[in-house]
Order: structure tokens, then C-alpha cells, then sequence
């Protein structure tokens, strides 16, 4: 089998609806805007990711940055890590957090994926895992007591063991009321996270989440600013109940100012920020060697691969936000990821007829 040459790359913009719209302490979330990656290679191989804007003004230049990025590719066997090299000495100077970051994971894992498909394997099976099975937790938005309970229930009546909800309420006492509303509605055995969204200051959190901590929570996400290690560190020391963060880290190099401040007990880098399949790699080399668990952040389909490749991996995140756009949303079977060797690359392939329905 002769080894692939990268052609060229081809984007598309959606936007998808999401219903209901996600209600975070930070805004609304009603559509997801994403460039959808296909990454050409000789042989008639295409890889295939997905690249997540958070707002639609982003998208367009998200898009021609993207193809931007065709020169220093296009000619270049394929090798996903020796070009994630590449092209990070070759953005040294711009850095590679921000759009340029997230432009070039979706490189990287539209990459990874054309090469496991070019082995016709899956992404874990080339990554050298097994089809482990993941516990998945599902979400509610900033949605108040009542709703948020419903929605607890109604993922734990679909086998879900864990859900997460979204807090910040104008008063302690309204976050403890939810948390207690949605413990009323699913029962002792099932885990309860909550998600700040980095919306306390220091000593309001520090003050706030002593009410939580005898919630029996698996997790408090993110109760300060993300980048903010030293204090989301004060945080953490202050309180027993295990504080997650990692979503908002940019790269490995995050990964690693967040291990040295240990800042939270947990982590949960988000496959785009943290660089891609190769970004996640590196970055979940450093947890794991620092005896940390790992969680996903979004892409289902993409994080069940790679959390099946870890050694200290936690929970994933899951969320049918994007489900529309794929072909083959990820299996969740009483409330574990399923995997098998029937899917090829990341597990990402397109639904054409909704892409050209949801088409910017
Ligand atoms: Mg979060």
C-alpha cells in the first residue's frame, strides 16, 4: 500500500440548532457554529473533523484561516504528529492558542483520521487501545430548580449514571436548591457534577462552595477563570469536593502550567484547545504521569476514541449537539460509550443532507 500524500483542504460552515438552547452562567448557547474539515488525500482518502467556533461571527474567518493553511500541507506525506510539528514552529510567532490553535486541531484531526482510515482501522486501534468502555454523563443547562431536575431525570431514565448541571445563580442558596432538586429527582446512586463556567471571584467561590461541599458531587467545574491556576489552586485547597477544569486550557503547554499550580483535582481538556489528537496526546501524558483523571469536553465521537486510549480515563462529556451534521453519531448503552472495530478513522463522517440544511 503506497502511503498517502495530502492534496488539499475543503471546508464547510453549519450552523446547527440546538434544542433546547444551553443556558450557561456566562450566555446562551442556541446554535452550534462549526467548520466542517475534509482533508484530501491521493488514493481517494478523505479525513474528516470538526471545528467548533462557540460563535457564528467566528466562523468565516475560521474557515478561509483554515484553508489558509493548505500551503504548508498540501504535497506532504502523511503524518499527522511530524506535521503537527510543523506547523507549530511555523505559527511560533503568531502563537497557536486562539483561532490559529483551533485551526490547526481541526488540521491534526482531520489527519489523524484520514490515517486510521487509510489503515482501515479505528483512531483507538492505531492509537494502540482497546474498545474500552467510558462511563458518559449527560448535561442541563442554567435552566433553574425545576427544569434542571427534569432534565437529571430524563438521562438517568435514558441509563445515564451521571449528570452535570450548570450553576451560578444570582444567591448560594438557589445553587443549593438545584443541586438538592435534581439529588430529589435521580437518587443517591447517581453522579452529580456541577459547572460554574469561571463565573466566581476567589473569595465568593471559596465562600460559596463551602455550601456545596457536603453535596456528595463527583465535581465543581471550573468555579474561577480557567487560566487563573493559583487561584482556581486556593479553591481547590479550600474545599474537599474534587474541582475539575481543562476545558478552556490552550495546548499542552496549559496542560502543563495547570499541573505545576495544581490547580484542580480533575482534568478535562477539550480536544480542539488542547491541540488536536496530538495536542491531547502530550497533554494526557503529563495527567496521567501526574496521576490525574481525565474527562472529554464535547466531540462525543472523537473523545470516546481517545479516551479509550487512557490509562487514567474518568468520564466523557456527552452531548448530541452536532449529531445531526455526522453520519454515525457515538452509541451510548446504559450510560457507557460503546466502540468497535466497525468504525474507521475518528468516528467522524458527514450526514450530507443536513450539512447542505444547515449550510452557511
Ligand atoms: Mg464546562
Amino acid at each position: 500500500m503506497k502511503h498517502p500524500i495530502v492534496k488539499s483542504i475543503s471546508v464547510s460552515t453549519v450552523l446547527v440548532p440546538i434544542n433546547p438552547p444551553h443556558r450557561t452562567a456566562s450566555g446562551v448557547v442556541d446554535k452550534s457554529p462549526l467548520v466542517l474539515i475534509d482533508i484530501h488525500c491521493s488514493g481517494g482518502l478523505v479525513g474528516h473533523a470538526i471545528v467548533f467556533t462557540y460563535t457564528p461571527v467566528a466562523l468565516k474567518p475560521m474557515a478561509e484561516l483554515i484553508l489558509g493553511f493548505h500551503g504548508l500541507i498540501a504535497g506532504q506525506p502523511l503524518a499527522p504528529k511530524s506535521q503537527y510539528e510543523y506547523l507549530q514552529a511555523r505559527t511560533r510567532l503568531i502563537g497557536s492558542q486562539g483561532m490559529v490553535g483551533m485551526a490547526l486541531a481541526g488540521i491534526d484531526m482531520a489527519l489523524w483520521d484520514a490515517l486510521a482510515r487509510h489503515q482501515e482501522v479505528p483512531l483507538f486501534r492505531l492509537l494502540g487501545g482497546e474498545p474500552q468502555a467510558i462511563k458518559a454523563y449527560g448535561g442541563t443547562g442554567f435552566d433553574g430548580e425545576l427544569e434542571t431536575a427534569r432534565q437529571a431525570e430524563k438521562w438517568v431514565k435514558a441509563g445515564y449514571t451521571g449528570v452535570k448541571a450548570k450553576i451560578g445563580y444570582p444567591t448560594v442558596a438557589e445553587d443549593v436548591k438545584v443541586v438538592r432538586a435534581m439529588r430529589a429527582a435521580v437518587g443517591p446512586d447517581v453522579d452529580l457534577m456541577v459547572d460554574y463556567n469561571q463565573s466566581l471571584q476567589t473569595v465568593d467561590a471559596i465562600e460559596r462552595l463551602r455550601h456545596l461541599d457536603n453535596e456528595g458531587l463527583l465535581w465543581i467545574e471550573e468555579p474561577v477563570l480557567a487560566h487563573d491556576y493559583a487561584n482556581s489552586a486556593r479553591v481547590k485547597e479550600a474545599i474537599n469536593t474534587p474541582i475539575q477544569s481543562g476545558e478552556n486550557w490552550w495546548g499542552p503547554a496549559d496542560m502543563s502550567l495547570a499541573l505545576a499550580a495544581d490547580a484542580s483535582d480533575f482534568v478535562m481538556p477539550d480536544v480542539m484547545k488542547i491541540g488536536g489528537v496530538t495536542g491531547w496526546l502530550k497533554a494526557v501524558s503529563l495527567a496521567e504521569a501526574a496521576g490525574k483523571q481525565v474527562s472529554s469536553h464535547l466531540w462525543p465521537e472523537l473523545s470516546a476514541q481517545l479516551l479509550a486510549v487512557g490509562a487514567t480515563s474518568h468520564r466523557l462529556e456527552y452531548v448530541d449537539w452536532w449529531m445531526d451534521v455526522i453520519e454515525t453519531p457515538l452509541t451510548i448503552k446504559h450510560g457507557m460509550t460503546v466502540l468497535n472495530d466497525d468504525v474507521k478513522g475518528a468516528g467522524i463522517a458527514w450526514n450530507n443532507d443536513n450539512v447542505e440544511r444547515y449550510r452557511v
